[in-house]
């Protein structure tokens, strides 16, 4: 399928690894230019590389944390004007409820709530100007049912989903979508971490900790970052143009939910 986009220019944060980087991989089959963003620059220079080589779009890779103030003005600086945002970065660790403070959740909202916001701030009055745009911000399923032990992550992606509801229905006059992507169980560096506090807080080994996790996933497996890609890459394309405000769950059925 054609997605319609090639040539269009897409600010891709958090992205050197993971589910970013699946997206960043599959706009850029797509054709879409790229802003690609992390902090850790060899890692990010490697996948900004590698995806010019793979794809032949054009790629500038910025070297930043997204979550600061003088982070996103470098990525903003870099970025210009885009046509595509999609908003990522690291979630907060888990614990227990009552192990939080109010530092521990300005750092969640900050990280997972009000640096998306800042972006679609930032970017969507263009995209507006334009007439056309496509956010994705990526979330949770913990917005649908919430995780016990990322209390955080709870608190601060249902935030970001209770602005972009109401932002996205009053931006979609204006040719500018935004949605956002929960993923379930995927196979990254994140899935390890969080298996890792797993198999330290319940005495069990890692191999032990990732079944425990696989037996709640309908799948029998964790998604992939190129299935997430290209779910993003739809709904950055021209064919996703009624889409609006939407949660799209990718999660091998985990989410134990009639809708
Ligand atoms: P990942 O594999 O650990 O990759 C994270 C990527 O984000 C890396 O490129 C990392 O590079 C970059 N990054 C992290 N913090 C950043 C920051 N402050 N500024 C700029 N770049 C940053 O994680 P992932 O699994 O793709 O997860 C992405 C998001 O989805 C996270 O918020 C995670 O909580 C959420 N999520 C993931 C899953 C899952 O199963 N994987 C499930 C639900 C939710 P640097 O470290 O070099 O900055």
């Amino acid at each position: 399928m054609d997605l319609g986009i090639k040539g269009k220019r897409a600010l891709v944060c958090a992205s050197s690894k993971g589910l970013g980087r699946g997206c960043a991989e599959a706009l850029a089959e797509a054709g879409v230019d790229l802003v690609l963003n992390a902090r850790g620059a060899e890692a990010l220079e490697e996948t900004a590389q590698a995806i010019r080589e793979t794809h032949g779009v054009e790629v500038t890779a910025v070297a930043a944390d997204i979550t600061t103030e003088e982070g996103r003005a470098q990525v903003l600086a870099a970025s210009g004007e885009v046509d595509i945002l999609v908003t990522n970065a690291g979630g907060p660790p888990p614990g227990l409820w009552s192990d939080w403070d109010r530092e521990d959740f300005i750092k969640a909202l900050d990280a997972n709530m009000l640096t998306p916001i800042a972006l679609m701030t930032a970017l969507m009055p263009a995209m507006i100007e334009k007439g056309w745009g496509r956010v994705v911000n990526i979330t949770s399923q913990s917005v649908k049912a919430p995780i016990p032990a990322l209390g955080l992550s709870n608190a601060a992606r249902t935030g970001l989903t209770g602005f972009v509801a109401g932002t996205a229905r009053q931006v979609a006059s204006k040719g500018v979508n935004i949605n956002n992507l929960l993923p379930g169980s995927h196979a990254t560096d994140r899935a390890t971490a969080l298996e890792s506090a797993v198999s330290k807080a319940q005495g069990v080994s890692m191999d032990e900790a990732h079944s425990i996790r696989l037996q709640t996933i309908p799948s029998g497996r964790y998604g992939t970052i190129e299935e997430f890609g290209a779910m993003c890459a739809f709904l950055c394309s021209q064919h996703a143009g009624f889409i609006v405000g939407q949660n799209i769950l990718l999660d091998g059925g985990q989410t134990n939910a009639t809708i």
